[in-house]
């Protein structure tokens, strides 16, 4: 073992579990594009102001998570992206997208980083996908990510999810609500501890999301939200609902549902999975109609969007047997040379077969056809292609089949027809 031992936090990704990745982005891409949304990258990081902005400086994130640096002394701040949806309306406005078109439905798979105390399925550096739909504020846009992201879960096979959704009405609805909320906590000023406290005075919403036992007592006694939304907040929430009923997308009214991060507005959920444990979301989103103005945006880019943790994902597909039926594309072939002069007929002869786009592999070593053979069959592979003096003499090699022990011989024409004609046959349907 080297001295060396990946950052605490951090984990790597290996060959195996890279296919269950690559499986779970194809269909994340496929699906998105066929809701019509186009992919968008943005850097790893930004300004530090951007997140302090976008996220709101009373959230977690902003408060103690984020991993900042200066790049160099007399530089700005920068900070490597907690979230993506402040980097990708920032993006969208500094290209000006809203001058081209009123309305832009980006997507993106990408890592992030947040300073939290590691442990299951939370790390330091993790990956979400998600969507945005950019300069549109209505129920439809709102349930359009909604049904994407739940799409993404029916096609990935994943059952037994948890569709909590709630409604933070308008900015007008909050306020009242605020107040409501300062009235309620402030004579319990010995059960709230210091964070709480703090809260009240600069965003008495987030008391709800409190983890301490105590203050979640409290809590369960307090005005609801629900109670304090004018007619038109009431129903444009109906109206999200009634889209998820008619796609028959089962949810959960849940009036304590808070995203962690300030900028939503209306319409809040989140998907939980009972696979997971503690850290049981595996995803959220809302409508955030307020950040771009938050941004500097002259004009309002009303927008809706959701988040799913790749990891988490992943660990609740393992844990449903989800990934027995992966398995690699095309025909398998090992190239195994019986005499080491032939070894350079034998690469030839391999690179002829990925020309052909069949997957080969040989051994570079100059190992015994006992290790060779010992090697096909740990990689797994479907053939072993002979070559010896009769083979490169004859022009005829023998194909040998590792499951059934069959054996044929053909012309390497032949045998890459053969070959390619298996690979087609043998690749997953989507
Ligand atoms: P959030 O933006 O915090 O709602 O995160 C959206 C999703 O990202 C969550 O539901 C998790 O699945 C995932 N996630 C958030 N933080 C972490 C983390 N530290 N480690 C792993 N996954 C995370």
């Amino acid at each position: 073992m080297s001295e060396y031992q990946a950052v605490k936090g951090t984990r790597d990704i290996f060959p195996e579990e890279v296919a269950q990745w690559r499986y779970v982005e194809e269909i994340v891409h496929t699906l998105s594009t066929l809701c019509g949304f186009s992919e968008i990258r943005t850097p790893v990081f930004e300004y530090t102001e951007l997140f302090q902005r976008g996220i709101g400086p009373t959230t977690d994130i902003v408060g103690k998570e984020m991993f900042s640096f200066l790049p160099d002394p007399k530089g700005r701040s920068v900070t490597l992206r907690p979230e993506m949806t402040a980097g990708v309306m920032r993006a969208a406005l500094q290209k000006k997208l809203f001058s081209l078109a009123p309305l832009h439905k980006l997507y993106y798979i990408g890592e992030l980083f947040r300073k939290e105390r590691p442990q299951a399925g939370r790390q330091r550096q993790f990956s979400q996908f998600g969507a945005e739909l950019l300069g549109v504020s209505s129920p439809a846009a709102v349930a359009e990510v909604i049904t994407l992201m739940m799409q993404v879960f029916e096609s990935l096979g994943l059952t037994g999810l948890k569709l909590r959704i709630n409604t933070l009405g308008d900015t007008e609805d909050r306020l009242r609500y605020r107040e409501a909320l300062q009235l309620y906590f402030s004579p319990f000023q010995e059960i709230l501890d210091d964070a709480s406290k703090e809260r009240l005075e600069k965003n008495p919403l987030r008391i709800l999301d409190s983890k301490n036992p105590a203050v979640q007592e409290l809590v369960a006694g307090a005005p609801r939200l629900y109670d304090y939304l004018k007619a038109s907040s009431l129903q444009d929430f109906e109206k999200v609902l009634f889209y998820l009923a008619e796609r028959e997308i089962a949810y959960v009214i849940d009036h304590r549902l808070v995203r962690g991060l300030d900028y939503y507005s209306h319409t809040a959920f989140e998907v939980s999975s009972a696979e997971l444990g503690a850290q049981d979301a595996i995803g959220g989103g809302g409508r955030y109609d307020g950040l771009a103005r938050e941004l500097g945006s002259s004009a309002d880019v009303p927008a809706s969007g959701f988040a799913v943790g790749m990891e988490r994902l992943l660990i609740t597909m393992e844990k449903q047997g989800l990934f027995a039926a992966l398995h690699p594309h095309g025909p398998h072939v090992y190239v195994v040379v019986q005499q080491q002069e032939l070894a350079d007929h034998a690469l030839q002869i391999t690179w002829q077969l990925r020309k052909a786009g069949i997957k080969s592999e040989m051994d570079l070593a100059g190992r015994s056809m006992k290790a060779q053979m010992r090697d096909a069959n740990r990689i797994r592979a479907s053939y072993v292609l002979f070559v010896g003096t009769m083979e490169y003499s004859t022009g005829l090699y023998s194909l040998k089949n590792l499951a059934t022990s069959r054996q044929t011989t053909l012309s390497l024409e032949a045998l890459l027809q053969f070959l390619q004609e298996v690979a087609v046959k043998e690749q997953p349907a989507l």
